[in-house]
Formats: C-alpha cells, structure tokens, sequence
C-alpha cells in the first residue's frame, strides 16, 4: 500500500524552505548517531517543534532518512501511485502535455517534478509524451531532489528518457521560463507544526525528552501559549476548535508558493499537487512513521523510517488562491484518473496483451477505488493566473 494506511486516518522549520540545512554537519558523532545528537541537543536547548524534529529526521545530511536511503518500493518501507503502475506517470504525461499546450506551446518548456523518488513518474511521462515529439523537443527537466541516494537512481531511470535532465535541491534555483510541474507524494514530506488547543490556548505541541529519563523523546506543550502570530497562521475554521484539539500547518508550503509565485508571475505555468489528505481542514495528530510498509512509531529512531503527515488540501488551495492563481480541485484522485483516461489506457494495454488483464485491472483499482488510493489521495492543479496578481 502507498504511505497512509487507509484504514487509520491518523496518518508527514525550522524548516520554511524545502530543504533545511545541516546545522551539525561539523559533529563528529556518526551518523547512526542521530537520535544522540537530538537528545543532546533538547537537553542543552529545551524541547523543538514538530517540525525541526521531522526536518532532522528526514534531511539531516548525514543521517536523515531522505539523505541517506532510497525508500521507495514493494521491497522497501513504502510505495507509491507511480511504482504501482506505470498508467499513473502516463496520464501525468498527457497532463502535461495538454498543459503545455494550453499555455500555447513555449519552447523551451521547464518540466519540473518535486520529489520524483525513483524517477518512475517522469519515465512514464515522458514515454506517454512521445505522441507529441514537438513537447519532447521543448522540455527541459528539472528534478528537485534532497536526496543524493535518490538522484543516483533518477539518473538511471532517466537515462534512455530523451530529454535534458539536471537536478536542483530548490525550486528557486531551477531554470526560470514557462514551466509545468509534477509533484507526487511530496508535500506530504514537508514538516509540520502542531499546536494543541489547552485550556482555551493554543500551545505548540513540541519534541521533548520523557521524564523517566531513558532519553526517550516524548511530545510535550510550550510552556507558553502561542503569539498571535502563530495563531493566526492556524486554518481559520479550527481556531475555535474545543480542548484537546490538534491542529498542524505547513510552512514549508507557503515558501514553495511564494517560489511558484515568482516563476509564474514572469512566465506562464501550470502544476499538479497529488498527495494524501482530506479535502478540507480537519484537527488531529496526523503524523505519521513508516518502515518496511508497517506503521511505526514517528518518535523512534529518527532517519531509520518514513515521516509524513497529511496534506490539508483546504489551506493549500487558499493559499494558492490569495496568490491570484487559478485553482482546480482537489478531486479525488480515483475520479481525476479516470477523468484523465485511466480506464481507456488500461484497456489499450489489456487488448495488446490480454495476459496482463488481471494486473491492470489489479492496478487500476489500486489507485482509483475509493477503498484504496482513490479516495484519501487528491489532485490540485496551480496555474498562473491569466493576468498577473498584483
Ligand atoms: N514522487 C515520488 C517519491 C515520493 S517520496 C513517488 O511518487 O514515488 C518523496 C520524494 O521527495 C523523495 O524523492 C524525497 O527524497 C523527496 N523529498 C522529500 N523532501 C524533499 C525536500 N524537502 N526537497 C526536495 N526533495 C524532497
């Protein structure tokens, strides 16, 4: 199954950016030694928030979970829509090819895909794009990855692709002109902040160590409440939210939209956000650790596992919205794929190969029934607005 467990909706500052620094790249603790460095850290410094906790655990440079392993896979902790079945990266392609022509054909086009993991995704993009070579001759990819693991296999998967591939670790730097964007499953890496409604206040809810003094973290309150600044950057519908609530935001999100913000206000653009979440904000602890396709424990063992939290697919599309850009969805990504062709491609490849009827049918309900990845997962799609937003 993908990351969440459909099943268990509790399901990935700071890190304002995309990618935090290594602020201890100079220790000489190793690298499995990461739990250590934390622990020693919250005792000299006081307990940090949820976020800081996932950015270390999933981009420390030496040992994160993003810079030092290659995650993705049926053999390895989790797998996603495009590792399931190569229609998903196909109907992507054709979404971006129909992008670029609705944005009257720039040559050249960036193609840009946040997270691309083993560079399935874009491979099957860019073969189902072969129908219009005039789009292979304009696109340029750009593939913004944090992990060196991951680049060294996006490379491989991409070498036969037919077009220019470099990497980037920020948006920001990735070639500037008219662009198409894919993202798959990454929002859902960015980390959050938590903060917990007690008493009447909200409080940020913060990674501590447990008073039985066996260095374990534990998740502790602020000792004061939050400033109205953090406040008001809670999802308006849940700041009346009673005791006992929990609320998560995203900086990480609102730096990559001020990132598209300024591609999109010089060129024109369109992107595809497909990630896991609910529609409309909602309270809870989502945060969530995965190993070996299991639920784990997001507190243990930092970079030896998976931490993601869902997406709040309301906030992102206000926030794209406030930035004068135009906003589709979120659907439900079983009703987009389908909209988009799933059955048809299915049954094309079936007739080619009726042996393979089983497995595409296998797939496609994988990632378009409800019960699976087609309800809990939604599309967004982000386009420049027609005029520029002042
Ligand atoms: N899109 C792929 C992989 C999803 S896993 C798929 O669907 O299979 C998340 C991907 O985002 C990985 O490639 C991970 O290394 C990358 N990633 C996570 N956080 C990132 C960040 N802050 N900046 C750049 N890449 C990041």
């Amino acid at each position: 199954m993908a990351r969440p467990e459909p099943a268990a909706p509790n399901q990935r500052a700071g890190a304002g950016g995309f990618v935090t620094d290594d602020a201890h790249a100079d220790s000489p603790a190793p690298a499995r030694d990461l739990g250590e460095r934390l622990t020693a850290r919250i005792r000299a410094e006081g307990p940090i928030s949820v976020a800081t906790y996932m950015s270390e655990a999933l981009y420390d440079l030496r040992a994160g979970y993003y810079a030092t392993k290659d995650p993705i896979g049926a053999g390895a902790d989790f797998i996603t829509a495009p590792e399931i079945s190569p229609m998903f990266g196909e109907i992507l392609g054709l979404w971006a090819v129909q992008a670029w022509i609705d944005m009257g054909e720039p040559a050249p086009l960036t193609l840009i895909e946040l997270g691309p993991g083993r560079g399935a995704m874009l491979s099957d993009a860019l073969r189902a794009a072969r129908l219009r070579p005039a789009f292979l001759n304009a696109a340029r990819a750009v593939l913004v990855e944090a992990s060196p693991a991951l680049q060294n296999v996006q490379a491989q998967t991409l070498a036969e692709a037919g077009v220019s591939v470099s990497w980037t670790r920020r948006l920001e730097t990735a070639q500037a002109g008219p662009t198409v964007l894919l993202a798959n499953e990454f929002l859902d890496c960015l980390p959050v902040r938590q903060f917990v409604k007690l008493e009447g206040a909200w409080r940020e809810r913060l990674v501590g160590l447990h008073p039985d003094g066996l260095d374990r973290f534990a998740f502790v309150f602020a000792p004061l409440p939050a400033t109205p600044a953090d406040v008001a950057l809670l999802p308006a519908s849940l700041r009346e939210a009673a005791d006992g609530a929990i609320v998560e935001i995203r900086p990480g999100v609102e730096a990559l939209l001020d990132a598209l913000a300024a591609r999109f206000h010089r060129n024109p653009g369109k992107a595809v956000f497909i990630d896991y979440g609910p529609a409309c904000s909602e309270i809870g602890d989502t945060v969530q650790a995965v190993q070996a396709h299991q639920k784990a424990d997001p507190l243990q063992a930092p970079g030896t596992r998976d931490l993601t939290a869902r997406v709040d697919f309301q906030s992102l599309a206000e926030s794209a919205k406030a930035r004068g850009f135009e906003v589709t969805g979120p659907t439900p990504q079983g009703e987009w794929l389908l909209a988009h062709g799933l059955e048809q491609r299915a049954a094309a490849l079936a007739a080619a190969n009726p042996n393979a009827r089983a497995r595409l049918a296998a797939q496609l309900h994988r990632l378009a029934d409800p019960d699976e990845m087609g309800a809990l997962f939604k599309v967004l799609t982000i386009a420049s607005a027609a005029e520029p937003a002042l």
